[in-house]
């Protein structure tokens, strides 16, 4: 069985009303889910608070103090800027500290209930925040509950971790937690930095020290396409896990890849968003006895787009299968009447608005080439 971390408390994790990041696509992944009746109330569990002591497995206890004091508005300006809060990225809002040490504790929610044997695999898609540092807020992050998680289940649990990040953007946070590490390999591919955010996750990022080899980076060309992706995804990680063999699992399901997303550059449809789960679950078969931890992640579309690609990953997970074909009209009927935008009428029907790429092959071919560049450290 497959673990469902959720409770409406997530949906606090909330910058103001115009923010793009927005965990409305937690409910709407659940009552997808539900409309499919792939989700009942025996799989759902509801999310903890992690404790300061946790937090401090990569936060420093100076910036969680600033956290704490920024969510009742006590922080100076100074102050905020030294530890990257009240940013356009990431504002100031009330009760901040207790919303987001819920994602963490979401997120160590579901390693407690795979480690403990409730579950063989379990998701918290309120979860996938890459980019915070150990003393800074970054990219609509303040804590880095995957950073936290990959630890937890390395120190607490003594897991070799895999930790595969296919965001769109580069899962920095998470790299330069375990940089210098062998117990977490970071796995991450994503666009290129050249043009978006962090600007990081170049392939000569590699690790460092004891942690030399156990980072890996794919930056694929802005517009490439699914076969791309995908063509790249499967070798690369293949790869990685054949050179890691590791314990567990945790992976990172950004759905900002996909082309109606506003504030990335590829050019991926579902098609990659289904074929993700899929490889990784051939994975976990092959080298984790199935054990597997899944986050959300970015993701900005949040009526066309993010639950899809999460309720994906959850039906890859509890049933070895892919969704596909028309949504479920009590689902579109309900919420529609909440969406500015047209909400897809089946999985595919995402492909009327696509446009092919020109510069198709070029980027193809560039994206071989990057991956040659990397893959030839592991021969
Ligand atoms: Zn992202």
């Amino acid at each position: 069985m497959t673990g469902f971390v959720y409770s409406d408390a997530l949906l606090k994790y909330r910058f103001s009303d115009t923010h793009p990041f927005n965990q409305m696509r937690l409910l709407l992944t659940k009552e997808l889910l539900e409309s499919y009746d792939l989700l009942n109330q025996d799989q759902i569990i509801i999310p903890r608070y992690a404790t300061d002591e946790e937090l401090q497995l990569i936060h420093q206890p100076d910036y969680i103090e600033a956290v704490k004091k920024a969510s009742t508005n006590e922080l100076s300006d100074d102050m905020c800027q030294k530890y990257g809060l009240n940013t356009t990225d990431t504002p100031n809002f009330k009760g901040m500290h207790d919303a987001c040490r819920l994602i963490v504790g979401g997120t160590l929610t579901a390693v407690d209930a795979v480690m403990q044997g409730k579950m063989v695999k379990c998701v918290h898609f309120g979860g996938g925040l890459h980019h915070g540092f150990s003393g800074r807020a970054s990219g609509f992050c303040i804590y880095n509950d995957s950073a936290i998680a990959c630890k937890y289940l390395a120190t607490k649990y003594n897991q070799k971790v895999m930790y595969i990040d296919t965001d769109a953007h580069h899962g920095d946070g998470v790299q330069f937690s375990f940089y210098n590490d062998s117990d977490v390999f970071t796995y991450s591919i994503h666009e290129t930095g050249r043009y978006l955010f962090p600007g990081t996750g170049g392939i000569n990022e590699r690790g460092d020290g004891e942690g030399y080899l156990y980072t890996m980076n794919l930056p694929i060309d802005a517009y490439t396409e699914d076969d791309s992706f995908l063509e790249i995804f499967e070798t690369s990680i293949k790869q990685a896990c054949e050179f890691f063999k590791p314990d567990i699992i945790f992976s990172v399901h950004g759905a900002d890849a996909h082309y109606l997303d506003p504030l990335t550059h590829l050019s991926c449809t579902h098609e990659t968003f289904k074929r993700i789960p899929e490889i990784i679950l051939k994975l976990s078969k092959q080298y984790t006895n199935q054990k597997w931890i899944a986050v959300g992640g970015g993701g900005y579309n949040v009526f066309q787009v993010a639950p899809f690609v999460f309720a994906q990953v959850y039906a890859v997970m509890q049933t070895g299968r892919a969704l596909n074909g028309k949504l479920p009209q009590t689902f579109r009927d309900k919420w529609q009447p909440k969406s500015e935008i047209k909400l897809p009428e089946t999985f595919e029907s995402d492909l009327e608005a696509y446009e092919a790429i020109p510069r198709r092959m070029d980027i193809t071919e560039k994206n071989e080439t990057m991956m040659e560049r990397v893959l030839r450290h592991y021969q």
